[in-house]
C-alpha cells in the first residue's frame, strides 16, 4: 500500500542547513544508493565497506577535481532517521561549495528532494506517525522555547500514543459487532456493551482535553496578539517602548500622535505577544485621519487575545474608566488594568484610589517600575486555567479538525447505544470514529492528503 508511492526507490540528495554562507554546510542523502553515490565521490576510503554510524574525513572529488575536505557520517537503514541508507556531508559553508556537491551527487545518482520528503519517507518507513512527521515541520518553523517544547513533544509521541489505543480499543469492538451481523439469526451480543461504553466515556474525555489544549497550543505556537488601549496620553507608546526596550513607536506629548497601528512582538518566558500599538479608543474626535485610527484600533481589539487597558493613574477618576470597562466586559475577552505614571503621585495612596477595582498592575512606563510586574501578569492571563504545558497539546490545525470529528462520532455511538441502535448502524458511527483517529496518526491517509502535509516542508527536510 504505502509503500508504493512514487519515487520511493530512488535516491535523494538536498542542502540540510540554511543555505547562505556559514561555519559548516550539511548536505544529505537517502535512499538505497545514497552510501555508492558519496562513495564514486570519495576516492580516499570505500564507503561502502564501512559499518554504520561512523565518520569518515577525506577529499570530496569529482572526475579528478577536488571540490571540499569533507566529513561523512554513514547511518545504514532502518537505523536513520529516514529508515532508509544516508549520508550526511560536513562541508564548508560556501554555497558555491554546496551547489558544486550537490550537483555532483546528481551526476553520480541522486536527484533533487522535493519538500519534505526526507521525513515523508520517515513516515512511510514507519519511523514517525503522521502527527509526529507534522511537528517536525513545528519544531523547525518554532521560534520559541515554549513552541519547541510543544512541537518537541509531539516528535517524541504526544498524544499519538493515546490515540491509537483508543483506536485499537475501538477496532475490536467494530469487529466485535460486526460479528455479531453474521449471527443475526441468533440474537448473540459478543461486544459487551458496558465495556463499549466505558471505552467511549474515555475516548470523550480525552478528544474534549486534546481539544481543549487547542487553544493555548495556538497561543504557544502563533502568539498571543495583545491590543493596548487607553486615551491619548496615558503613555501607550512610552509603555510600549519600554516593554520592547528599544525606541520603536513615536512618543510625543502631544494627544493622539501614535496614528496607525503598529505591531511589535515580544517574547516573554517563551510566549510571542504581539503588542498592538492602538491609536485610542476616543469615541469624539473631529480629526478624520484619526477617525480612521480609531476605527482600526476597535478592528484590533476584536482580533485581540488580551487587552491591556492603560491610564494615568493619577490625572483618571476611577468613574471615567466605567464606560470604557463596560466595553470590554462585554467583548468578553481577558484583559488588564493598567495604572501608569505611578511616579508622579503617592504609590499608597495611588493603590488606595483604584482598590476596588481589583487587578490594576501599578507601573511607570517612563521610569520601567513595575513593567516587568506587567510581563509577568501578561504570562499569567495566557497560562490561566491552562492544562499543565508539560501534557499533550494539539497544535495543528488538521488534528484539531480530525479531533472535532471524533468527539462527533463518538457521541453518535454513545446516543446509538442509549437509543438501542441495531448492531450494523452503530457500527457505522464506529467506523467513522475510527476513520478520524486514524487520519490523525496516519494510519489511514491517501497520496494527496501526504502530498499535501509534506509539500509545506522545507526541501531538505
Ligand atoms: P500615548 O498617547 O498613550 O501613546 O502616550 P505617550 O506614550 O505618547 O505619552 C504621553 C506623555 O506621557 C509623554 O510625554 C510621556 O513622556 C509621558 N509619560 C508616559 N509614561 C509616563 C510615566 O510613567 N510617567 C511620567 N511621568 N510620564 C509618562
Amino acid at each position: 500500500m504505502l509503500n508504493k508511492l512514487s519515487g520511493w526507490s530512488d535516491t535523494i540528495v538536498a542542502l540540510a542547513t540554511p543555505p547562505g554562507i556559514g561555519a559548516i554546510g550539511v548536505i544529505r542523502l537517502s535512499g538505497p544508493g545514497a552510501i555508492g553515490v558519496t562513495n564514486r565521490l570519495f576516492p580516499s576510503k570505500d564507503l561502502t565497506a564501512q559499518p554504520s554510524h561512523t565518520l569518515h574525513v577525506g577529499l570530496l572529488k569529482q572526475e579528478g577535481e577536488a571540490l571540499d575536505e569533507v566529513v561523512v557520517a554513514l547511518y545504514k537503514g532502518p537505523r536513520s532517521f529516514t529508515g532508509e541508507d544516508t549520508t550526511e556531508i560536513s562541508c564548508h559553508g560556501s554555497p558555491y561549495i554546496q551547489g558544486r556537491i550537490i550537483e555532483a551527487c546528481i551526476a553520480a545518482g541522486a536527484r533533487l528532494a522535493r519538500p519534505g520528503e526526507f521525513t515523508q519517507r520517515a513516515f512511510l518507513n514507519g519511523k514517525l506517525d503522521l502527527a509526529q512527521a507534522e511537528a517536525v515541520a513545528d519544531l523547525i518553523a518554532s521560534n520559541t522555547a515554549a513552541s519547541a517544547k510543544t512541537a518537541l513533544h509531539a516528535i517524541r509521541g504526544g498524544f499519538s500514543a493515546a490515540l491509537r489505543q483508543l483506536r485499537e480499543g475501538l477496532l475490536q469492538f467494530s469487529a466485535l459487532i460486526e460479528l455479531e451481523l453474521d449471527f443475526s439469526q441468533e440474537d448473540v451480543e459478543f461486544a459487551d456493551r458496558t465495556r463499549l461504553r466505558a471505552l467511549l466515556g474515555e475516548a470523550r474525555t480525552l478528544t474534549t482535553q486534546l481539544l481543549d489544549s487547542f487553544r493555548l497550543g495556538n497561543v504557544i505556537r502563533n502568539g498571543i496578539s495583545v491590543a493596548l488601549i487607553g486615551r491619548p496620553n496615558a503613555g501607550k507608546s512610552t509603555l510600549l517602548n519600554a516593554l520592547l526596550n528599544e525606541e520603536r513607536a513615536i512618543v510625543s506629548a502631544i494627544a493622539g500622535t501614535t496614528r496607525d497601528t503598529i505591531e511589535e512582538v515580544l517574547n516573554i518566558d517563551g510566549i510571542l505577544f504581539r503588542l498592538i500599538d492602538t491609536a485610542g479608543i476616543r469615541s469624539h474626535s473631529s480629526d478624520a485621519i484619526e477617525n480612521a485610527g480609531i476605527e482600526k484600533s476597535r478592528q484590533k481589539l476584536a482580533a485581540a487575545d488580551l487587552v491591556l487597558c492603560l491610564f494615568d493613574a493619577v490625572g483618571t477618576e476611577p468613574v471615567e474608566l466605567q464606560e470604557l470597562e463596560e466595553e470590554l466586559q462585554r467583548g468578553g475577552k481577558p484583559w488588564l488594568l493598567v495604572a501608569n505614571k505611578v511616579d508622579t503621585g503617592a504609590l499608597p495612596a495611588l493603590r488606595e484610589k483604584w482598590a476596588h477595582r481589583g487587578n490594576v498592575v501599578f507601573i511607570s512606563a517612563k521610569s520601567g517600575t513595575g513593567v516587568d510586574a506587567l510581563k509577568q501578569e501578561m504570562v499569567d492571563r495566557v497560562l490561566q486555567g491552562a492544562a499543565e504545558t508539560e501534557s499533550a497539546i494539539v497544535t495543528n490545525a488538521r488534528h484539531y479538525a480530525a479531533l472535532q470529528e471524533v468527539q462527533r462520532s463518538v457521541e453518535d455511538v454513545l446516543n446509538g447505544l442509549d437509543s438501542g441502535l441495531p448492531g450494523d448502524l452503530l457500527a457505522l458511527d464506529i467506523r467513522r470514529c475510527l476513520h478520524y483517529l486514524g487520519e490523525i496518526t496516519g494510519e489511514i491517509t491517501n497520496e494527496d492528503q501526504l502530498d499535501y502535509i509534506f509539500s509545506k516542508f522545507c526541501i531538505g527536510k
